[in-house]
This record gives C-alpha cells, structure tokens and sequence, in this order.
C-alpha cells in the first residue's frame, strides 16, 4: 500500500481509537508491502506488534479494505532496526559498538510502555507477592534474592511488572545500568555478534549491566549456544552481585530442554508465580482501565452490570479481558451508543463464545457431584434414585446453560440418555428455581466456582 492510503486509513484510524491510542500505537507504524491478501505493517518491537495485533487488528482491517485495499489478513514485521534493548547510558565509557542499522550505540533506550507502572498495576491475592518482590527489587536496595524470577501464564502481568520495574528503578537510580530485553533479543544480539565477529564487544555489554531483565527467558530452552552464553553473562553478573530479574511462562523446574546447571542457576533466588486471576481482581482490574478508557472517550458510559458480567465470562487472562474491553469502548464510540448488556453481547460476541467454550460437559459433572457429595458415576449411570437424579439434573441443567452443547450432545455424555430425557431435566430444574430456594442457592454456588 502507498504512503498515501496509510496516511488516509491512519486519519480515520485516528477518530476511531482516539488521540492516545493512536499515538501510542498507530502513528509508529510504517505500511509494508501486501501480497496475497497479506499486509504487512512495520512495528518497533514485537511486544508492540502483538498489543496491536489483539487490540486494533479489525478496525485496521476494516479501514484498509474500506481504503480499496484487497486483504484479508494483517502480518506484523519488525523494522530492521529492532535492536531493543534498554538502558541507561552507562557512566563508564559505552564499548566501541556501533549498531549498523540505526547508526547508535546498540544500549540504547528503547521503548518502556508507558501504561506498565506499578501505578498501573491493580494487586490482588493472585499476583501479591510476585508485586511485592518486583517493588522490592525496583528500590535498588542491596541485591538480597538474586535472580528473582517471575513466572505464570499468559497475559498475567509478567511484562507488565518488568517493565515497571525498569522504569522505578531508571527513576530512583539514574545512574545505574539497567537492560530490560526479552529472552528473543538476547538471542538475536548473540547471533548477531557471532555473524559480525563481535563477540568481545557482545559480552562486554553485558557484562557491564548493573541490573539485568530477560523477558520470556524459556524461549532460550533448546536453543544450546544461546543458553551458553546466557549461563555464562549470568553467573558472571550473579558473581559481580548485580541484580538480574527473569521472567518466564512457567518455573524453572517445568521449562524442558534447558539444561540443568541453567534450571538450578535459575531458582537460586526468589521464585514467585502469577497465579490465574479470580474474579475480585479481574474486576478491579476492568475498574482501572475503564477509567482509562474514558479520557480517550470521553462521555462514554458504562452502564451497571457490564464490568461484572465480563469479570465472570472473561476468565482466561487480563489481556484478553482488556481487548474486550478496548474494543467495546472502540466500536460504542463507532456506533454512538452507550455500553450496555445488549451491546457487549453484539460487540463481544466471539470473545464471549470462546471463553464459554472453556466450561466442559465434564467439569459441570465432576463439581455438580462433589457438591452434592455423590460419586461421578452414580451421577452418569442408570440409577433413579432422587439423590442421584436430582443432582443429574441440576448438571444437565448447567450443561445446558453453559455450554453450547445441543440436548442429544449432553444426553449421550449422561450415559447415553436420550434428549428428551435432557429436555425434561432442564424444565424440571428451571420450575424448582422458582419454588425451591435450596436449588437457587446450589445452582448459584456452582454457577460461581465453575465460572472462578
Ligand atoms: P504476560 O507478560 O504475563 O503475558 P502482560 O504483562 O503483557 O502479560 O499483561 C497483559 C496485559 O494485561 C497488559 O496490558 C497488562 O497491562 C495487563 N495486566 C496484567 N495484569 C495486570 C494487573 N494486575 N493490573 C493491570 N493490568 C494488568
Ligand atoms: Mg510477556
């Protein structure tokens, strides 16, 4: 696409996501060539590509075919001159390095997102600890748990508290070295230097660092030289007594194909883990960026009710639940309605579908029976006995509501029972809501530990 459509489809782009999100995110991209029904977008850095890939990808795709441009798919590709990693110029003198692509130094500052402060970050009982050490190693106190390595899954915080991090202690400690780069980019600055025989220079950079951060440090696990020589910046960074923080998508112990001296290297300090988030915290979280929300749009309200729903549906991670959230705000805007149940249900539909489909037929059985303390199989075989029909019900009842599993589909995961059969349960149990509070009151209960 030409210089031209971009700059179209970025002024619409503009109105759409607002002033902020479009600083932020649209102005830094370059249009690349399209191909096939593949555009290709330049971005600074792969984090980068990735938020805008969740958040903006359909708006952006919207607008290009709105500009005539024939595609069906976008691809995000760094701009050459990728070299992120950050840091405080070092007092001593830089090593004689110059990075070929941009013509500076390869420690250079690059982009800390500025929505990843500890200001930012909402605590709650699954990540308080993980918070509590990234404060303490922010302060740039003594080194007392050296690594600290952060783990959970995806979309927990992980780089968000890294990046905080970084940034608390560039402020606090302006004179210190500090590298934040991801686990990618080490390998990237490696293979690099080993390409341009420079790997004097290349160590020497890092082993200058007062503080160092590796994001997403498995992604080394299996690549053998790369791990090497991490092992070996490491342990001489760990024998200068400088602070190096890790982050990774599991613990140490669970990341296979990397070796075992690197493992045990690893959990010498302080290991803490992002536990899945539960629902007071993912709405304390849609609280907070709500609020954000409204000084891109403001007026926008969010009616009573919505954040709620969402913190109970959207369960897999707080990336996704801020997706959904960006884009209601994004597409209200659009249609110049107010956020409402009915326009989340239209706006969120495919989200909403997904994180369904995470509650199994199978799942329903096994808390429905531990709650009404029956065995798995007493519930799923033949017996007509109340106590054990009743609670089949209940189940059938839930599989129907939270599933999008068809009446015949639920039946034959019942013992093979016909949908009739279904089709009954599900009536009885929806009369019993009405005059029996005992049921309301366990269906509540399960509604709420199958959905947590
Ligand atoms: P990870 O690196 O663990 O995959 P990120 O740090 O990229 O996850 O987090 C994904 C998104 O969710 C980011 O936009 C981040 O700001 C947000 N997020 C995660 N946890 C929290 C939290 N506790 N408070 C506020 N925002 C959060
Ligand atoms: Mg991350």
């Amino acid at each position: 696409m030409t210089q031209d459509d971009w700059g179209n489809i970025k002024k619409r782009l503009l109105k759409t996501v607002g002033q902020n999100n479009y600083t932020t995110w649209i102005a830094p991209m370059e249009p690349g060539a399209v191909s096939e029904g593949i555009a290709t977008l330049n971005v600074p850095t792969n984090f980068f590509g990735n938020y805008v890939s969740q958040n903006f990808s359909d708006l952006i795709l919207h607008e290009l075919r709105a500009e005539g441009v024939d595609v069906s798919r976008l691809n995000f590709a760094l701009t050459p001159q990728n070299a992120q990693i950050i840091a405080k110029p070092a007092a001593r003198p830089a090593p004689s390095q110059t990075d070929k692509a941009s013509g500076t130094s390869p420690v250079t500052t690059a982009p800390l997102d500025p929505r990843f402060s500890f200001e930012n970050f909402v605590v709650g009982k699954p990540n308080e600890l993980a918070h509590a050490a990234a404060k303490r190693v922010a302060e740039g106190g003594p080194v007392t748990f050296n690594p600290l390595f952060l783990y959970g899954g995806v979309g927990l915080g992980k780089t968000h508290l890294m990046h905080a991090i970084a940034r608390e202690l560039k402020e606090r400690k302006p004179e210190m070295n500090v590298l934040y780069l991801s686990a990618e980019q080490f390998m990237y600055r490696f293979v690099q230097a080993l390409r341009d025989r420079k790997m004097m220079d290349f160590k020497e950079i890092f082993r200058s660092v007062d503080v160092l951060m590796v994001d997403d440090v498995q992604f080394i696990a299996g690549k053998d030289s790369t791990q090497e020589e991490f092992f070996h910046t490491f342990n001489a960074l760990v024998d200068q007594n400088k602070q190096i923080i890790i982050s990774a998508d599991r613990a140490p112990t669970d990341i296979k194909d990397l070796e075992e001296r690197v493992k045990s290297r690893l959990q010498c300090g302080l290991v803490v883990d992002l536990h899945p988030t539960d629902y007071e915290l993912r709405l304390g979280i849609l609280q907070t960026k709500v609020e954000a929300q409204r000084k891109t749009y403001p007026g926008l309200e969010v009616e009573s009710g919505v954040l709620e729903f969402l913190a109970h549906r959207i369960t897999s991670n707080v990336r996704v639940l801020e997706g959904a959230l960006t884009r209601l705000f994004a597409f209200a805007s659009l249609v110049g309605r107010e956020i409402n149940m009915e326009l989340t249900q239209d706006c969120l539909a495919d989200v909403l579908r997904d994180s369904e489909r995470k509650i199994s037929v199978e799942e329903i059985q096994r808390k429905v029976s531990e709650h009404y303390n029956i065995r798995l199989s007493d519930m799923i075989g033949p017996k007509r006995l109340r106590s054990y029909a009743r609670p089949r019900q209940v189940a059938m009842y839930l599989c129907k509501q939270m599933t999008s599993r068809s009446l015949p589909e639920i039946g034959r995961r019942f013992g093979g029972r016909d949908h009739t059969t279904v089709m009954h349960g599900v009536k009885r149990i929806e009369e019993l809501k009405v005059s029996d509070g005992q049921i309301t009151e366990d269906l509540e209960l399960l509604r709420r530990a199958l959905e947590s």
